[in-house]
């Protein structure tokens, strides 16, 4: 595996732009390689001075234009999450990361998979490092007797491109497909598409060459969103949690939601939090239940909350529950989890 960093992109915008200081975030896995572009360009330009900000960052709702402009930075980049955007804020300009590791033992071994299960038609999706590799697994799918199906862009999304919570090319094609398959080592996405779709998910891993079927997860985590749903249609007070991460802040929404808990007789407070962690939520006392309008994958992923906090198509299910209406299993069937 070797990830490249796009560094002429970068290199056009510091000739452009001649900044002074630049400041750069990038997911941890990446963290190491973007360190190690910020000493080159500094060797490269002398006159130039590089801060990197170290703070966890899980998507392009999470940069850091703010945090540049309070440290006096030119500009900021913003590593890694590969989106149609070349500049996202007022400072923050995108750098796109590649990884070109091959995916053909992973794809043929696949393909054996679908063939074994039935399927004909598979719809092929990614997230930003290995997008580039969709069009030569489509033709190894191909050749082993198989359709594929690569959905449109939409927004900061690429063609076949996913996000932990946006799925538009996975969603808009599933009516047209018998399976998904989404390359990368990534079970947290494979798991959105599976739960986004309704279609089975394979997770197509080239570092380990698996082909790994995700439904058993993708139950596991939907049993555990609905019986937080259920949990907090008996609370009587709740949090409304803004999250302060500069892509994921909707104050509007979450007063939306607060008046509609308070529709239903609800208790409802504005809180605003950067991190929602078990920790923070668990430093707030008095309230039996949050719901929170920052990541969805906060609420159903990694952390194990004790009380509920729900995402907001979870509240949308909690409030149809309030409403005496049934609540089906589909509700994250949707393209976008905001
Ligand atoms: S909101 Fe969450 S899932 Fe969506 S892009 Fe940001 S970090 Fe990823």
């Amino acid at each position: 595996m070797t990830l490249q960093l796009d560094v002429s992109a970068a290199e056009a915008i510091l000739a452009r732009e001649k900044p002074r200081r630049v400041v750069l975030n990038a997911p941890d896995g990446l963290m190491p390689l973007t360190r190690r572009f910020a000493r080159e360009m500094e060797a490269r330009n002398p006159q130039l001075e590089t801060i990197l900000i170290a703070d966890p960052t899980y998507g392009s709702c999470d940069t850091v234009d703010g945090d540049a402009q309070r440290l006096n930075a030119d500009l900021a980049f913003h590593v890694g999450h590969n989106i149609t955007l070349p500049k996202l804020g007022r400072l923050t300009y995108t750098i796109d990361v590649w990884d070109d590791i091959p995916f053909d033992t992973v794809a043929s071994e696949a393909a054996k998979v679908f063939r074994s299960r039935g399927f004909g038609t598979i719809g092929l999706v990614s997230f930003a490092q290995y997008l580039r590799s969709l069009e030569p697994v489509s033709a190894i799918l191909r050749k082993a007797g198989l359709e594929t199906l690569i959905g449109k862009g939409a927004g900061q999304l690429h063609d076949g491109q996913v996000f932990g919570c946006e799925f538009y090319p996975a969603f808009n094609i599933r009516e047209k497909v018998d399976a998904m398959a989404m390359l990368g080592q990534s079970s947290f996405h494979a798991l959105g598409v599976c739960l986004s779709t309704g279609k089975p998910t394979f997770m197509l891993d080239p570092h380990l060459g698996e082909v790994t079927d995700v439904q058993p997860l993708a139950d596991e985590r939907l049993k555990r969103a609905i019986l937080s749903i259920y949990k907090a249609r008996d609370a009587n007070s709740f949090g409304v949690v803004i999250c302060l991460k500069e892509g994921q802040m909707m104050p509007e929404q979450s007063m939306k939601l607060k008046r509609r808990l308070e529709s239903f007789g609800k208790r409802a407070e504005l809180i605003a939090l950067r991190e929602v962690t078990p920790d923070r939520i668990n430093s707030i006392g008095g309230l039996d239940a949050f719901v929170q309008t920052g990541c969805p994958r906060i609420s159903t992923d990694g952390y194990t909350f004790s009380k509920p906090v729900l995402s907001v198509p979870q509240t949308e299910a909690l409030f149809k529950v309030l409403s005496g209406e049934t609540l089906e299993r589909d509700f994250l069937e949707r393209h976008h989890w905001l």
